[in-house]
């Protein structure tokens, strides 16, 4: 509830919402699909800029790779072929699960990476694939690595007057990847995300990166357990298995009241394996 909302503005175009941004700083918040905002209790925002009529909704394929607006919704990411086709699936199988029907008609690209929450789906496999944002204020566009944006929390890297417009998947064509979401149920929060990115070359690991989230408060690159691939065999199960139980080592796990670390412990490392698994396998041409 925004019990003290005074002001509800729906700019037209990018500019018109840059200077309402620009010139309403104090008790302004920015919405776009809503259902973090809204569900917020929230007596401070006086003023709503809603943002997804500023054109910033298209998803394009060009040189540099994917870039979607961040007013795309996750159902247009999921019908998207250019993101189904991207990095093996590997955006799309993270879109897949989030939430139900209705809301991922509501909830947007740009909504979901910045107001991260620990069970957020989409964080860690833009962390995998190295995504970059386009920040946008009143008289200047930046470019920001989703990287850079999660060392604290992507809301902290954005200021008071600037709006994410996009995000670029960079081109990752001879990389495949894959994501899974372990849950109660498919509409319900993560208890654990997992997601893995390989270039095989003459049946080795070229590079490999392994990402997880909702283990801790923020999305996480295991660099350590991945960089224990590189070179590897693609088909040694055995350096596969070491590389996945260093995953749950090198984690940071907080506490979570549904299950207990430990059992975030066991699990994780079989979600690696089974990634991996079918990492290879598509890259030998299977499924
Ligand atoms: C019942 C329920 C279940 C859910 N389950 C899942 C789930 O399983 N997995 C999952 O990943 N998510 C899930 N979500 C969604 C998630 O919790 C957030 O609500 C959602 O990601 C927020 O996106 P939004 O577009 O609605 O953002 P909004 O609520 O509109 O905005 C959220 C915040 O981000 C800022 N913001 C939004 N867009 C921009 C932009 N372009 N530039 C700068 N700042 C911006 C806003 O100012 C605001 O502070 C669920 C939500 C609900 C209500």
């Amino acid at each position: 509830m925004l019990r003290k909302l005074e002001n509800y503005y729906k700019p037209s175009s990018l500019q018109e919402a840059l200077r309402l941004a620009d010139e309403n700083t104090e008790g302004a918040k920015l919405i776009a699909g809503g259902t973090a905002v809204m569900a917020a209790k929230n007596n401070e925002v006086k003023t709503l800029i809603d943002i997804k009529n500023t054109g910033t909704d298209k998803i394009i394929k060009d040189e540099n790779g994917v870039r979607a607006g961040a007013t795309v919704t996750i159902a247009s990411l999921l019908e998207s072929n250019e993101i189904k086709n991207y990095c093996g699936g590997l955006i799309y199988e993270a879109a897949y699960y989030i939430a139900s029907t209705p809301l991922r008609n509501m909830i947007t690209l740009g909504g979901n990476i910045i107001q991260t929450f620990p069970w957020s789906d989409l964080p860690a496999a833009l962390l995998l694939c190295g995504a970059e944002l386009s920040v946008a204020s009143k008289n200047n566009i930046r470019k920001l690595s989703y990287i850079n944006a999660v060392k604290k929390h992507p809301s902290l890297a954005i200021s008071k007057n600037e709006i994410v417009t996009e995000v670029l998947f960079p081109d990752l064509t001879s990389y495949t990847g894959k994501f899974t979401k372990f849950s109660q149920t498919n509409f319900d929060y993560a208890i654990l995300d997992a997601g893995v990115i390989a270039k095989i070359k003459d049946g080795a690991f070229e590079d490999i990166r392994f990402a997880v989230s909702a283990a801790g408060s923020l999305p996480q690159l295991l660099s350590e357990s991945a960089a224990l691939l590189k070179g590897a065999p693609a088909d040694d199960k055995g350096a596969a298995a070491k590389a996945a139980r260093h995953a749950a080592s090198e984690t940071i796990f907080t506490n979570d009241k549904r299950v207990s670390i430990e059992y975030k412990k066991e699990i994780l490392p079989a979600l690696f394996e089974r990634l991996i698994e079918r990492v290879v396998k598509e890259n030998k041409g299977g499924n």
